[in-house]
């Protein structure tokens, strides 16, 4: 199993951290070691000073294919659910700067929460607007609308295929909006999907 990753994929977080609009989807990927088991707290790495919360959506592969078309890749996929991608964004700063891959800073042991339980697609009134959220400690910190994404998950999924086979169980983090932040020891991450809580994480 895979984890893809899509970075910038909201205009606003991108002008947060001041990044450009892609023209392409910008992809990264996770391994499988970089799942937070369920349940598990998240233990800040020592070697990170600024670690943050990015919420999306994530869907799940249940099909094997490679050079899928937009038009074909909604046959790839059933279910949503909703993740954290951790990115130590000091270090992220750091490799960004001289232009290396961002791995140690996104695919750390625990990088990848994952809610419980993935939604039925079929079961939502509109796939286009699919509504998320994070609260840190209580308090609202991240809201999301998936038709606010630049590329959407049909584009991704063609996208993605052509460099690479898609299979059964990999999951597709789709971007985060605005409104990233810091955690610290004692915080406590809690990620909604249409109104409903998906995962909760600790910070320790
Ligand atoms: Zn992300």
């Amino acid at each position: 199993m895979k984890i893809i990753c899509i970075g910038r994929n909201y205009s606003e977080h991108a002008k947060e951290l001041k990044n450009a609009i892609p023209s392409k989807p910008m992809f990264f990927l996770k391994p499988d070691s970089a799942v937070l088991p369920k349940r598990n707290p998240l233990f800040i790495p020592e070697w990170t000073q600024d670690l943050h919360y990015e919420v999306e959506l994530v869907y799940k592969v249940n099909r094997l294919g490679k050079y899928i078309s937009a038009q074909h890749a909604h046959k790839y996929y059933d279910t949503v659910g909703i993740g954290i991608d951790f990115t130590a964004r000091d270090i992220q700063e750091q490799v960004k700067a001289k232009g290396h891959p961002w791995e140690i800073a996104k695919a750390f042991d625990g990088s990848a929460a994952i809610g419980s339980k993935f939604l039925p697609l079929a079961e939502f009134k509109d796939q286009n607007k699919i509504s998320f959220q994070l609260q840190k400690n209580g308090e609202l910190v991240q809201d999301g609308l998936s038709n606010d994404m630049i590329f959407d998950i049909d584009q991704i999924i063609a996208y993605v295929s052509q460099f690479m086979t898609l299979k059964i169980g990999d999951l597709i983090f789709t971007g985060t909006p605005s409104g990233v932040g810091k955690v610290n020891p004692g915080d406590r991450l809690e990620a909604f999907l249409e109104g409903q809580k998906m995962l909760k994480v600790d910070i320790k």
